[in-house]
């Protein structure tokens, strides 16, 4: 899927950089620009009084899933230090790692961030990807999505947790979206299915208040919010190193 501004037929008007949820249109030289931000929801196509914005099907690629494997937690830090969250996510993370018998991994983006290593691995992280710019000291969706989309496509993690925090929430479909994958929000609960390893995810039905937190899964994404300590205890585990990996690579 793709969404572009047919430049012959935009008039300038900048109605549909008003209407983006994601605020993923710009203005340049009187014309509507497409950022990475974009999720794909359509709203701008319905909205551009002058068709000048399409929606179009790309051909998916084929993708061999069987090398997709291990679980990611997204480490979302600012100011130099982790959010609750990752902590929690970390603890289900492990869970779900150790019923499907893959790595825990966590990836970090900031600048200067390589003092929080320490702490992921503390908190269970076998391995840690981690890039750092000074672009990426405070969140950014664009910069934050490639980062991390480029090291999705070369690590291939089987599932990303990302907090339901409002960076989580802006993220995750941004992933979700350039993964071509699915995101399912609001997860208050993640289980391994027994027979064939598939996770399977709990979310309210209703529109009840729960903290949850996004899963993204072959890749899959998601945003499990937080669940009043119910997922993951934070206690300090320690991650095992196995023979011949690498405990943390820069991106
Ligand atoms: S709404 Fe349509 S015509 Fe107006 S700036 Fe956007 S793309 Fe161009
Ligand atoms: S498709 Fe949605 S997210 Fe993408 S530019 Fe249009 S309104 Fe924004």
């Amino acid at each position: 899927m793709a969404v572009n501004v047919i430049k012959e037929n935009c008039r300038g008007c900048s109605i549909c950089v008003k209407n983006c949820p994601f605020d993923a249109i710009k203005m340049e030289n009187k014309l509507a620009v497409i950022g990475t931000g974009c999720t794909g929801c359509g709203v701008c196509v319905e909205k551009c009084p002058f068709h000048a914005i399409e929606k179009t099907e790309e051909k998916k690629e084929l993708v061999d899933l069987s090398e997709y494997r291990d679980v990611w937690v997204f480490a979302e830090q600012r100011e130099g230090a982790l959010m609750p969250v990752v902590k929690e996510l970390l603890g289900e993370g492990r869970k779900l790692a150790d019923e499907i018998g893959c790595s825990l991994c966590t990836v970090l983006c900031g600048d200067q961030v390589e003092g929080l290593l320490d702490e992921l691995f503390e908190y269970g992280a076998d391995k840690i990807y981690f890039a750092e710019h000074k672009e990426l000291e405070s969140y950014r969706t664009d910069a934050y999505t490639t980062v991390i989309h480029d090291a999705i496509k070369t690590y291939k993690p089987e599932i990303v947790l990302l907090g339901a925090t409002h960076i989580g929430r802006d993220l995750g479909p941004c992933l979700a979206v350039r993964c071509n994958t699915g995101l399912t929000a609001d997860c208050t609960r993640l289980e391994i299915d027994k027979l064939d390893k598939k996770i399977k995810q709990t979310r309210p039905a209703f529109g009840r208040k729960f903290n949850g937190n996004h899963y993204l899964s072959k890749s899959q994404a998601a945003d499990v919010h937080r669940t009043s300590g119910s997922h993951g205890n934070g206690q300090k585990t320690g991650g095992p190193e196995r023979p011949g990996d690498f405990r943390s690579r820069k991106l």
